[in-house]
């Protein structure tokens, strides 16, 4: 199949064509129609299996009805080098949507935390980091976190492993009860199981 054939529209399927992508992968068959839907999902995959896209494909095209400054997706990541590739490939798919995205993680020294707040402040579509500074930034604009519509666990298991549990328990509260959630893991253990059943609805699940 094509990204067409799932329903991608003609502005990602273009964006995707000068990334060099072309073809979905597996993951990218299995989730985009479940995302696109409105559906919770669980997935467990490993990195390199194009998940970043599989999310970020059926997220930002959900995301074109909506105005430029309004906040629609928030996405945790355990740290800064991934926040950051979810960017670029964010970048790279909504090029021709108009859609809008910060990143927000600490431990860089020279702080941005201002300029991000006051981005942040203006209105933004995706927000993408890692969970202490995105809590932070949300404890200060709970409006912000109140008006998300699309809640993202990327690397979940890695996020527990580094002990970030309690941050994201945290962020979960800041949010609407409805929305939508989408968690991803590498692995499947207790603990992720035991998250996914406090923060997900019904999910879809799929495995790579
Ligand atoms: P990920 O599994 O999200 O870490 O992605 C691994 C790499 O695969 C990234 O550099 C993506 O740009 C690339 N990629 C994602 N989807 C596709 C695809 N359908 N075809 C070729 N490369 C892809």
């Amino acid at each position: 199949s094509n990204f067409k054939d799932l329903k991608v529209v003609d502005e990602i399927v273009d964006a995707l064509g000068y990334m060099g992508i072309t073809k979905p992968t597996n993951i990218q068959q299995a989730a985009i129609p479940i995302i696109l839907d409105n559906k919770d999902l669980i997935a467990c995959s490993q990195t390199g299996t194009g998940k970043t896209a599989s999310f970020l494909i059926p997220i930002i095209q959900n995301c074109i009805k909506k105005g430029e400054n309004e906040n629609y997706a928030l996405v945790v990541c355990p740290t800064r080098e991934l926040a950051l590739q979810i960017d670029q490939q964010c970048d790279g798919i909504s090029y021709f949507t108009g859609i809008s995205s910060i990143t927000l993680y600490g431990g860089t020294g020279g702080d941005k935390f201002d300029s991000n707040r006051k981005a942040l402040q203006e209105g933004v579509n995706l927000i993408i980091g890692t969970p202490g500074k995105i809590l932070s930034h949300l404890n200060l604009h709970p409006e912000i976190g109140k008006r998300i519509e699309v809640f993202v666990l990327d690397e979940a298991d890695r996020m527990l492993d580094m002990g970030f549990v309690e941050d994201i328990t945290r962020i979960t509260k800041l949010l609407p009860n409805r929305k939508q959630n989408l968690l991803f893991s590498a692995t499947m253990p207790p603990s992720i199981k035991d998250l996914a059943r406090d923060i997900l609805t019904d999910p879809e699940e799929i495995s790579f």
